[in-house]
């Protein structure tokens, strides 16, 4: 009989099918149910629409069969079928179908990718099958035909027989190579489990026969065996069923089964949209951060289902990366189940569901934030840097998206409060929204610089993440209020005595001139600081770069060393100031020894490095003996 040739395009696919990786190769079946699945649908919906057929459920079904020893396994139908003209055309040919959509010969080399990520059609089945057999029966046609092909060197068609309406796949199972181990696909139990793994809510019974084990009656060691026909899916997809049938206990289950994480999920999502695109979803909010979330192998997304049939593991353009820790699953029935990477990045209808669950994440993270903060909190405390992150990327191009979710420590309230709860607090007179960074609260609690802020009876944030001041940079201001480092230079507060420290300033001119040659090429300047109340000294920075920015920046690997410009400012209130007045005055040598110690201080107090311990001790002594 005369072999038809493959047209070119197929060829390759055939080709890119015949050497996948092993890993991918099991989503051959996931493809032949959904075909099964698809032929029972038209059947049914021409008996819906011709008075002269009935639908009688009890009779559609697909039966997956395996045998052994012939290395056979069976895919049956009872739906519509094929005529010989439509195995020709539509196992023959596969343009048509979106999974060819690549368009370069790079892709076609990621290819493996695809065969994995995307519904590959009907030719999946030459992953695991050296010949692959179907005999088709359409409806309202007397004759049977049997397709078969052995890859890429064409197929034949001739009749046979076949008694009832639908299609009946056969394929050869190959055999086991060193590495792949292709018997798997005749054992009950990976059928299962692949079934339940992708087809689970097919709402057709997936029937098999399955060998039953049990314990005798009269003893208990000994097991009765037989076969029993099963069917394997479950058929109706949680997420299709009413919010009101569901407890969440049912949700926390199948957090479990699908693996969406280990823990217990702190909030489920369960959306039913029947707008412009229809669609299902089941989003979760995990608990716990998963070991590897704020690392380069964390790869989000959500499982990806057209019309009950899994085609994507990690669909990642149905999450912004701000939302990342998501976790879940989306089923749409206006999604086509042959769609390649490359059009899924730009189909509308996948937008418009990603939009829409954007939406819906942010209103759940804020009712939560609102009404179960305690809820909020555990969450945030996870993956509140990640929202942080979420503000600082992409240029702040999310800033408004997020603001409203960032917690921080608050000085007054000694809690975490929202950017909202500060400003509402605000009393007339405050200009800014202040904050402090440094390693822990404690230690920013003590540093200098909150001083004269925290004594006006103002709220500082405390910032102890590192992402902390680079997000806040970028949002700028929250509800018209500009943030306001408690270091920088204009703290916007009027002091009472401020003529008094601007004569000050004059006056001690010379002094700080000569404390800054002293320290020259560790500080900017030396000045007297409107900020201080009962400490001699600290640091500030001039400039974009705070300091601890500069030790943030520092700390990543490869980075060039990056300084702040350092301000060391001196409190002349301080009884320590006189001294140094007097050592201006008359002994040079010890200026210079308590401009070096108290600069030291300074660095200290910031949690700096001091570039030289010894030296710092030994002019410790120094003061000690003189
Ligand atoms: P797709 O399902 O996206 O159309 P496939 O490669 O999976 O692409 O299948 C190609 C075509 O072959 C189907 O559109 C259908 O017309 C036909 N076909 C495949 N399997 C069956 C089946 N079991 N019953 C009827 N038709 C089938
Ligand atoms: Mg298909």
């Amino acid at each position: 009989m005369a072999k038809h040739a493959f047209q070119a395009e197929s060829k390759r696919l055939l080709e890119m099918m015949i050497n996948s990786i092993y890993s991918q190769r099991e989503v051959f079946l996931r493809e032949l149910i959904s075909n099964a699945s698809d032929a029972i649908d038209k059947i049914y919906y021409k008996a819906l629409t011709d008075d002269s057929l009935s639908f009688d459920p009890e009779n559609y079904y697909i039966k997956i069969s395996a045998d052994k020893d012939t290395r056979t396994l069976k895919v049956v139908d009872t739906g519509i079928g094929m005529t010989k003209d439509e195995m020709e055309n539509n196992l023959g040919i596969i343009a048509k179908s979106g999974s060819l959509a690549f368009k370069n010969e790079n892709e076609i080399k990621d290819g493996h990718d695809i065969i994995g990520q995307f519904g590959v059609g009907f030719y999946a089945a030459f992953m695991v099958a050296d010949v692959v057999t179907v005999k088709s029966k359409a409806l309202n046609s007397d004759e049977a035909f049997k397709w078969e092909s052995e890859g890429t060197d064409g197929y034949t068609i001739e009749p046979c027989d076949k008694q009832d309406v639908g299609t009946e796949v056969t394929l050869k199972i190959k055999t086991n190579t060193e590495d792949e181990r292709f018997d798997d696909f005749l054992e009950e139990h990976r059928l299962q489990e692949i079934i339940k793994k992708y087809s689970d809510f097919i709402r057709y019974p997936i029937k098999m026969d399955v060998t039953v084990k049990e314990p005798k009656e009269d003893n208990e060691e000994e097991y009765d065996e037989y076969v029993e026909e099963q069917t394997v899916n479950s058929m109706v997809p949680i997420w299709r069923k009413n919010k009101s049938e569901l407890t969440d206990e049912d949700y926390e289950n199948f957090y479990k089964e699908k693996r969406y994480g280990f823990d217990k999920p702190l909030k489920h999502i369960h959306l039913n949209v029947d707008g412009t695109v229809r669609y299902n979803a089941i989003l979760y909010i995990p608990e716990n951060v998963p070991f590897d979330y704020y690392t380069k192998e964390y790869e989000k997304g959500l499982e990806l289902y057209s019309n009950g049939v899994l085609i994507m593991e990690k669909c990642s353009d149905l999450l912004p990366d701000f939302f990342g820790f998501v976790k879940g699953m989306v089923d749409s029935e206006d999604l086509s189940l042959n769609i390649s990477r490359e059009m899924l990045q730009h189909d509308r209808q996948l937008k418009v569901i990603a939009k829409n669950i954007q939406k819906k994440i942010k209103s759940q993270l804020k009712s939560m934030l609102k009404n179960e903060r305690e809820d909020y909190e555990k969450f945030y405390d996870s993956f509140g840097k990640q929202l942080k992150f979420g503000v600082y990327n992409d240029f702040g191009a999310n800033k408004d998206v997020l603001k409203d979710l960032l917690l921080f420590y608050s000085s007054t309230e000694k809690k975490l409060v929202t950017l909202d709860e500060y400003v509402s607090r605000m009393p007339e007179d405050q200009k800014y929204i202040y904050y402090a960074a440094g390693e822990s609260y404690d230690k920013i609690e003590k540093l200098p610089q909150t001083e004269v802020v925290a004594d006006k009876g103002y709220e500082i944030l405390y910032f102890t993440d590192e992402v902390d001041e680079f997000a806040i940079k970028i949002l700028m201001s929250y509800d018209d209020k500009e943030f306001r480092s408690v270091s920088s230079g204009d703290l916007g507060i009027e002091e009472d005595d401020e003529k008094a420290s601007e004569e000050d300033k004059e006056e001690n001119k010379d002094l700080f001139e000569h404390m800054k040659s002293v320290l020259a090429g560790q500080v900017k300047d030396v000045k007297a600081s409107n900020r201080l109340k009962t400490h001699p000294v600290c640091l500030s920075a001039d400039g974009e770069i705070s300091i601890e920015m500069e030790k943030v920046i520092n700390s990543m690997p490869d980075n060039q060393q990056i300084q702040a410009d350092k301000v060391l400012e001196i409190n002349t209130n301080h009884e320590v100031f006189q001294s140094l007045r007097d050592a201006f005055e008359n002994d040079k040598e010890k200026l210079d020894l308590y401009t070096k110690i108290l600069f030291n201080q300074a660095l200290l107090i910031e949690g700096l490095p001091v570039s030289d311990p010894v030296a710092f001790t030994s002019d410790m002594c120094k003061v000690m003996v003189s």
